[in-house]
């Protein structure tokens, strides 16, 4: 893991002033590096025993479609509002300035269901609780939260409550 941090770039100032911007591309563009992050997530959600991954839009798909895949379980697209074109539920969170929102097809998961909730970087937190409150809303349980990147001078897990939480790399 400590290759994989070394290809994790620092971006002062994006997308605003002041703050620090993970960028996760480096890992994309080196095979080995990306397998390898495949691997250590699977092992994480084997351990979880999930029977569907849920990905947040749009790096959450990034890491957590292939995880799928090697999981053998389905996978669930969490999108920003007014994508999916089927019956969707939302589930709304508080931003730095004002809220956002993400939406879930209503087929995609329910009672039975071990949704794994995947994104490239825990920082506040709002955003997977929110994913985590969809699954929830549709019957399902959360069978954890998964990050490639955990920013834990934030306190995000501190929002994420009822299921574990793993990290591959804290800053
Ligand atoms: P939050 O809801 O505050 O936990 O923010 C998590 C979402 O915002 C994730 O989808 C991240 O990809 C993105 N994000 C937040 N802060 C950063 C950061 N410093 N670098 C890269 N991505 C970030």
């Amino acid at each position: 893991m400590q290759r994989i941090k070394a290809l994790i770039a620092d971006v002062p100032d994006f997308p605003k002033p002041g703050i620090i911007f993970k960028d996760i591309t480096p890992i994309l563009l080196d095979p080995q590096a990306a397998a390898a992050v495949t691997e250590a997530l699977l092992a994480i959600a084997r351990a979880r025993q999930a029977t569907k991954i849920a990905g947040i839009e749009s790096r959450g798909f990034i890491f957590g479609a292939p995880l799928a895949q090697r999981l053998g379980a389905g996978f669930v697209p969490l999108r920003k509002p007014g994508k999916l074109p089927r019956k969707s539920r939302r589930a709304t969170f508080a931003k730095e300035y004002g809220e956002d929102s993400i939406e879930m097809h209503d087929d995609a998961c329910g009672p039975g269901d071990r949704v794994l909730v995947v994104d490239d970087l825990l920082a506040t937190g709002g955003t997977a609780e929110a994913a985590g409150r969809l699954v929830r809303e549709a019957g399902a349980e959360v069978a954890g939260f998964l990050f490639v990147v955990e920013l834990k001078f934030l306190d995000g897990r501190q929002k994420l409550t009822g299921a574990p939480v793993d990290a591959l790399i804290a800053y």
